[in-house]
């Protein structure tokens, strides 16, 4: 992505941010975990082997099993969440954070070890891990699974504004402007 791409790219997904903050608007991880398994399977969980919806949870709620074909499944599988032993809404604030500092373009100082170990209350380890990782997952397109996870907010770019040209940037300025009076 070019300057112009990218400048587009962060304000786009700070503008879907939700308006009252990701904290506020998923207060508990189980609302986490419902708005992954929407953007994820907007149509309800179907087996990833087979697509069957015959599914039942396992002991550990992250896990089905599919009643036709007997496969075991992760909702998370192939995920920047597999694996993770982090809470889905620190995820979600970390996303937020880093947003907020791609598109006010200080990393350094709203992105460091330190203001992510402070916002997020997580170890050292944990902060860098978040750092090399987020930002890669945030840049595909509309924001990876994590993105699209907190925009919940949809933009509406008018039909004049072409996409990607500097008349879309100068707009997501405008909207971001006007989100902040209001
Ligand atoms: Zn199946």
């Amino acid at each position: 992505m070019d300057d112009l791409a990218t400048e587009i790219h962060w304000k786009s997904l700070l503008l879907a941010l939700p308006k009252n903050g990701v904290s506020r608007h998923f207060s508990t991880d189980e609302e986490c975990e419902l708005r992954l398994l929407e953007v994820l399977f907007p149509d309800g969980v179907i087996c990833l082997d087979c697509g069957s919806n015959q599914l039942s949870h396992l002991a550990d709620r992250h896990f089905y099993h599919c009643k036709e074909c007997r496969s075991q499944f992760s909702a998370r599988q192939g995920t920047i969440f597999e694996r993770s032993n982090l809470p889905l809404l620190k995820w979600f604030i970390c996303a937020e954070t880093a947003i907020k500092a791609h598109a006010a373009k200080k990393l350094h100082v709203s992105f460091s070890i330190s203001a992510v170990m402070m916002r997020l209350s997580v170890a050292r380890k944990t902060s860098q891990r978040l750092r090399a990782t987020v930002p890669q997952e945030l840049l595909a397109p509309d924001g990876g699974v994590l993105g699209r996870c907190v925009s919940t907010q949809k933009i509406d770019l008018p039909n004049s504004c072409e996409p990607g040209t500097a008349g879309h940037l100068l707009w997501l300025d405008s909207a971001l402007e006007r989100q902040v009076r209001f």
